[in-house]
């Protein structure tokens, strides 16, 4: 299967309010634009570098989104373009994005990652420092940064249960943010959750952007 037929298909599956990412980590600029050929406009990347090297390489109306773990000192490289952050797991890396964002005058869009799989490695925050995060004064103050929803991961396990019910703790999160009345700087819209394995379940849960790579362009 050749990568647009594999992007017309998952594309097909999905319901019209989900945004698909296609996660183009590791994979060379020319498989990228055969999914750009086909129209996909929305890449992420795990790695600052690899992510500007690209964009400065490929055409200008792709948004670019970082969804890999981010080191404070790397946050500069991306901040001229980046479009969406996923991973954003602590004060001070938002305290750097906004800063960043700043400097270019522009406000640039996160997504704080919550902490949902039972693995010890997976990055994110606890429900309690999301909390913490959001009703801090440094967050209250920010003008450059806004935070469009959560992002989370599955532990990686054949047990749909536990996935489910992983994906379904986000969800409620998600929920009980978006009842909270929105300010400049925080406007859920977005639950970003789901990968190649997982996605139709993460779906099922209330996932409005998927981030898939393998069953796009192949295994890493
Ligand atoms: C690599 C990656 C994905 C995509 O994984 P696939 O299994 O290849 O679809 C999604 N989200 C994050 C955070 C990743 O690092």
């Amino acid at each position: 299967m050749s990568i647009a037929n594999n992007l017309a298909e998952i594309k097909a599956s999905l319901p019209p309010h989900v945004t698909l990412v296609a996660v183009s980590k590791t994979k060379p600029v020319a498989d990228l634009m055969e999914a750009y050929n086909a129209g996909q406009r929305i890449f992420g990347e795990n790695k600052v570098q690899e992510m500007v090297a690209k964009w400065e390489e490929m055409p200008k109306d792709i948004q670019w989104h970082m969804i890999g773990h981010v080191q404070t000192n790397k946050v500069k490289y991306m901040a001229p373009f980046v479009s969406l952050i996923h991973g954003v797991d602590s004060l001070k890396l938002l305290i750097e994005i906004n800063r960043q964002a700043a400097r270019y005058r522009k406000v640039i869009n996160c997504l704080l990652q919550v902490h949902i799989a039972e693995e010890e490695t997976k990055f994110g925050l606890s429900e309690e420092e999301l909390n913490a995060l959001l009703t801090s004064e440094e967050f209250k103050q920010m003008q450059n940064i806004r935070i469009t929803g959560l992002m989370g991961m599955a532990t990686f396990t054949d047990d749909n249960e536990q996935v489910k019910k992983e994906f379904s703790r986000l969800k409620t999160i998600f929920d009980r943010l978006s009842e909270e009345p929105a300010t400049p700087n925080l406007q859920p819209a977005t639950l970003s959750m789901g990968m190649s394995g997982d996605y139709p379940l993460a779906i099922a849960c209330g996932s409005t952007m998927v981030r898939i790579g393998s069953s796009i362009f192949g295994s890493r």
